[in-house]
């Protein structure tokens, strides 16, 4: 089981996702990291034992910019970590970019596969680009990114239609670029935004079921599963399937350094990096801190 955390750098964003915290119309305090607190964050998670880290931000093209990442991603390589990101979707130059400056995984949830719906929940900014993102995992695998890792956000649409499409898009991908590394996340949407009701609420037993279809459909892909969940569903869940979990993580920038700002989403399972390493350990895993 690898654990990783999440370093969030900006929580500015030109986007309206109907469901996120950081969608532009919101009212919160935003924060946007220097590379001295980037790599405050950086360190303090290495001094937990965690080196696989995943950088996320908002998409705020004047700030959050390919050199600004690229900046990032070199100073916490040469740190020891192994970053990925969790970014907006970039050009194929920009991921080359971020390949030579030490980047091992990128991940892009599409959120739906329904353009339709996905039309309607992101009414402005670029993100309602449906085929700019659709497109992104190839201009990733062009660029030289190892790991691939797609997701939908669960509660959006209908979700085996929609995991069924996301398998089509992963299996299209591998087909082209076999030697990559392929990653599969499926975030579940718990709160939103007042006025988002989730239309699609998806069960812990269908969450199940399709974690495990993933498992059946790439037998050798990384399964990944995020402190949205509760302890118990994770725990269950590490038992069944999952072989990438974080642990310990914030959602707010210099979240784990600075007072807590506004975050994007709610933490459930709460256990420090060390309770859920000391669990899997006990339960017979073998922890993997790097990838
Ligand atoms: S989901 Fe991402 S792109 Fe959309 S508003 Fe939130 S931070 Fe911005």
């Amino acid at each position: 089981m690898l654990l990783y955390a999440p370093i969030y750098l900006s929580s500015y964003c030109i986007n309206h996702c109907r469901y996120c915290g950081f969608n532009n119309t919101r009212q919160i305090e935003r924060k946007h990291l220097g590379l001295a607190e980037a790599l405050e964050e950086s360190n303090i998670l290495l001094r937990r034992g965690i080196r696989h880290q995943l950088l996320v931000g908002g998409d705020a093209p004047h700030l959050t910019t390919t050199e600004y990442y690229v900046e990032k991603i070199a100073a916490m390589k040469s740190l020891g970590v192994s970053p990925a990101i969790e970014i907006a979707p970039q050009s194929e130059d920009s991921y080359a970019s971020m390949v030579e400056a030490g980047v091992c995984g990128v991940t892009l949830y599409q959120e739906t596969y329904d353009e339709r719906l996905y039309t309607l929940y992101h009414p402005k900014g670029p993100k309602s680009s449906y085929e700019w993102r659709l497109e992104a995992m190839d201009r990733a695998a062009r660029g030289g990114i190892g790991r691939l890792g797609f997701g939908v956000l669960l509660g959006l649409a209908d979700p085996v239609e929609d995991v069924a499409a996301m398998m089509d898009h992963a299996s299209g991908i591998t087909r082209e670029f076999p030697d990559r590394t392929l990653a599969f996340s499926l975030p579940r949407i718990h709160s939103a935004p007042r006025g988002f009701e989730v239309p699609y609420a998806v069960d812990d037993d269908l969450f199940v079921r399709l974690y495990c279809t993933l498992r059946l459909a790439f037998p050798r892909a990384e399964l990944v599963l995020s402190t949205r969940e509760s302890r118990s569903l994770r725990d269950r869940l590490a038992k069944i399937c999952i072989t990438q979990m974080s642990a310990g993580s914030s959602t707010s920038p210099g979240g784990y350094g600075q007072p807590p700002s506004d975050e994007q989403f709610p933490i459930t399972d709460h256990r420090s990096v060390g309770e859920v390493a000391d669990w899997l350990e006990d339960e017979g895993f073998c922890v993997a801190w790097d990838i």
